[in-house]
């Protein structure tokens, strides 16, 4: 008898963030009404590049459909540090503001870890200060990152309590893998953080019940490197030709190899439509908790780690 494949449920990140960005509006909504307060995002952007003029009008437009303000400030990309950091320096004094990010990357006569610091950690909704870092890896009260952020939240929606599951992290990036990697940890999680040089990684792969993909390579991550049941989220963006839709076209693929992993996994998240829309929600979500915390208001439930 031929046993039959088993097919992964499929994390829906797309529907979880219309979801998440439903409540923050309703939160927004109460902070106006019970408290006169509207929380808003500041982002910075520096130059011309076409996919961050796409980002930040994505960022733009969702923040006000939510009932937020959205400040855009584009600055030429022969901006000067002391312009820029004079800039940070007024949206960190603005009240108006709880929320500052400087989109990425910026011309290299700027640094971004020095942007990073210029910004009030309490305002860095981005999570990418070492003072937030310290406070995450410290287990206090922190600025986590959106896309680690919408992580947790979706392994929390599927799995419940993270409590005990041994999860393997791949990638130790401090934008992804490391803020990943600490999320779990403090949801009790045996963790472990793989990367470029880790010895036999489909043995390391394959004794995890949470496998967190962020490496920036297109299906690395086979079927067989996995248990059978494990929850996978790919965080992996790549794009790969696709010439099946047109000579030159390109898709975009994770960096599991989704139809492998289907067999194997008890759930993954797909790529699109993963990991992707959160990162955008939580970002939202971030600017409402900190317009919460910067009024001495409880932070809404379900918005922060
Ligand atoms: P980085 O390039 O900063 O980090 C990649 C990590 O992967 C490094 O730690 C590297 O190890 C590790 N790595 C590289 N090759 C291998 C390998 N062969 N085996 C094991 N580990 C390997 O990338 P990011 O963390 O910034 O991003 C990771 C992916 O997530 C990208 O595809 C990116 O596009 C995507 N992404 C998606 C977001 C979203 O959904 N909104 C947001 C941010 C990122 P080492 O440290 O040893 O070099």
């Amino acid at each position: 008898m031929t046993e039959t494949a088993q097919s992964a449920r499929k994390i829906d990140g797309k529907a979880f963030a219309a979801t998440l960005r439903e409540k923050i509006a309703t939160h927004v909504a109460r902070l106006k009404e019970v408290h006169g307060l509207t929380p808003g995002l500041a982002v910075i952007l520096v130059g011309e590049d076409p996919a961050s003029q796409v980002y930040v009008r994505n960022k733009g437009v969702q923040t006000v459909e939510v009932g937020m303000n959205s400040y855009e400030h584009k600055l030429p990309d022969d901006v000067s540090e002391e312009v820029l950091y004079a800039l940070i320096d007024k949206l960190n004094a603005d009240p108006a503001v709880h929320g500052i990010l400087c989109q990425f990357p910026v011309p290299a006569h700027l640094s971004e870890t020095e942007i990073v610091a210029r910004i009030d950690p309490a305002k860095d909704v981005d999570g990418l200060s070492v003072i937030n870092a310290g406070l995450l890896a410290s287990g206090q009260k922190a600025m986590v990152s959106c896309t680690p952020l919408g992580c947790l939240m979706l392994l929390r929606d599927e799995l419940g309590s993270l409590s005990g599951k041994s999860a393997v992290v791949i990638g130790r990036s401090n934008l992804v893998g490391k803020p990943v990697a600490q999320l779990l940890l403090r949801d009790s999680c045996t963790v472990t953080i793989a990367h470029s040089r880790t010895a036999d990684l489909p043995a390391v792969v394959r004794q995890a019940d949470i496998v967190v993909a962020a490496v920036g390579r297109a299906q690395m991550v086979k079927g067989d490197w996995l248990k059978k049941g494990a929850t996978v989220i790919d965080v992996g963006i790549n794009r790969i030709p696709a010439p099946e839709r047109g000579e030159g076209k390109m898709r975009l693929v994770g960096d599991v190899d989704y139809d492998s992993a289907l067999a194997v996994a008890g759930a993954i998240t797909p790529v699109p439509g993963g990991v992707g829309p959160m990162t955008i929600a939580c970002l939202l979500a971030n600017t409402v908790t900190a317009c919460c915390r910067s009024n001495g208001l409880p932070e809404p439930e379900g918005l922060t780690a």
